[in-house]
């Protein structure tokens, strides 16, 4: 399971990129593959993009290249669009002699439909991304309803996850589709108003967070101040429980509730709905590092630290040799054999998807000396894809979709497996009614476009098709 993208935007302030530079460096775990910034002056938008992290994309040049007080950013993971330059975001067009530039998290279930129909009316597109609809269908609306009413007309053509940001020459437009799959916040800097998708970025430069992007809201900012517009109405919130699961920080803000805190709980809960008789709780880090406190605190087994993670390896470890690739865990993580000699071991992680890297885990924790390896997951089974920006095997490769957890406790080669069910899950985090379990349950807030899931079955891209 990967994180989809990050995004960053600021009005009204002189150093608009250099902020922007900073606020996606704190959202980099939503993105490793690309990273970009528009800036504007008011009369001409200027842009920097590029493929891998924050700090390789951007120098000091690259910086003072973006002038202007406002500028949006994007760090990305592809979900739909192959990883090359030309699909990194912001997407900048020109448009009756302005620069408009988009920035999107999330995925557009119908994107497919909709380009069809567009190329078929003369639209040529310049990427394979889905977003690229939403620049298109802009365009076409504007000439007769202008930009704002355009940009809702166009909102409401397109279906799925959406979190955006529009930057033209003189405001930033922020939005949230009407089922609120991702987030979006708003924050305050001095006088300057700010949009990013977690509030970790906020903290980093200062600023303080004032509210969410409302689900179906779409949120003006420009020297006239902030205005905020209706979408379509929604029919059901179904905001991302993966968000509290395992994507956002737990340092964040996110869908009104502390990501750590959420996390904590759902360790506590685990430990409830399945014991166990051990020395320590161990986390698989970093992600399982606040379940593994909630379930130590729980249970009063001692909390340890087992397994060290080399910080250094990114989504870039692409290796051309088999034997190294086989290493790969091995190579992430570490175990302390000092902590682990003889000990039964509850190990706490946030989810399994293929199951692979878990095995391998177990096999590491036994090789450091574990006596006994107790596996518990704070989340319930995952049986079904994501449409909904959230990079997923297909459905065969998910283990616990052909797998009871009986035998997935024996592929593991686990002494035990305990997954949170799903009214455990539900029951750690405020307004459960308002939450996508699709990835658990099958249960699609919204009806898929086949054309979408061929895209996501073959991981074939627009162009391909
Ligand atoms: S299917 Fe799962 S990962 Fe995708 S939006 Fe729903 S809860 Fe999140």
């Amino acid at each position: 399971m990967q994180e989809d993208c990050g995004l960053f935007g600021i009005y009204g302030h002189p150093k608009a990129a250099e902020l922007t530079y900073l606020g996606l460096y704190a959202l980099q775990h939503r993105g490793q593959e690309s990273a970009g910034i528009v800036s504007s002056d008011g009369v001409n938008a200027f842009i920097h993009r590029g493929m891998g992290l924050v700090n390789k994309v951007f120098n000091e040049e690259a910086l003072h290249s973006l002038v202007g007080h406002l500028a949006i950013g994007h760090n990305r993971y592809s979900t739909t669009g192959t990883s090359i330059i030309a699909n990194t975001q912001p997407l900048l067009v020109n448009f009756f002699g302005e620069g408009i530039a988009i920035s999107h998290n999330g995925n557009l279930i119908n994107a497919a439909e909709l380009r069809e129909k567009l190329e078929l009316g003369g639209s040529i597109f310049q990427t394979s991304m889905d977003t690229e609809v939403i620049v298109h269908l802009l365009t076409k609306f504007t000439k007769s309803l202008g930009k704002r009413k355009a940009l809702l007309k166009a909102l409401k053509k397109v279906k799925g996850a959406y979190s955006l940001l529009i930057l033209t020459n003189d405001e930033i437009i922020g939005a949230r589709d009407p089922h609120g799959f991702r987030p979006l916040v708003i924050g305050k800097l001095n006088k300057s108003f700010i949009f990013a998708s977690e509030t970790c970025a906020f903290d980093l430069i200062g600023a303080k967070y004032i509210r969410e992007v409302k689900p179906g809201e779409m949120v003006v900012i420009n020297k006239e101040g902030i205005k905020s517009f209706s979408l379509t109405p929604s029919k059901a919130i179904t905001q991302c429980i993966f968000e509290h699961i395992y994507f956002a920080r737990p340092d964040s803000l996110v869908f009104g509730e502390s990501v750590h805190r959420v996390r904590e709980k759902l360790g506590r809960r685990l430990s409830y709905e399945h014991p166990c008789k051990a020395d320590i709780v161990i986390p698989v880090p970093d992600s399982g590092v606040s379940a593994a406190l909630g379930y130590a605190r729980k249970s009063k087994i001692p909390f340890a630290i087992g397994l060290t993670r080399n910080h250094y390896i990114g989504r870039t470890f692409i290796q051309p040799l088999q034997f190294i690739r086989d290493m790969e865990v091995k190579i992430k993580l570490n175990p302390i054999k000092d902590v682990l000699k003889g000990k039964r071991v509850v190990l706490v992680d946030d989810s399994i998807v293929r199951g692979t890297t878990s095995k391998k885990i177990i096999r590491l924790l036994r090789e450091g000396g574990a006596s006994e390896v107790h596996f518990r997951i704070s989340s319930p089974p995952i049986k079904f894809p994501c449409f909904f920006g959230i990079d997923t095997p297909v459905q065969r490769e998910l283990i616990a979709s052909s797998h009871t957890v009986e035998e997935i406790k024996e592929e593991l080669e686990a002494d035990s497996l305990g997954y949170l069910s799903l009214e455990g899950l539900l029951s750690c985090v405020k307004n459960k009614e308002k939450y996508c379990t699709a990835c658990f349950n099958g249960k699609y807030s919204l009806k898929v476009h086949p054309q979408t899931k061929y895209i996501f079955e073959t991981k074939k891209h627009f162009r391909e098709l």
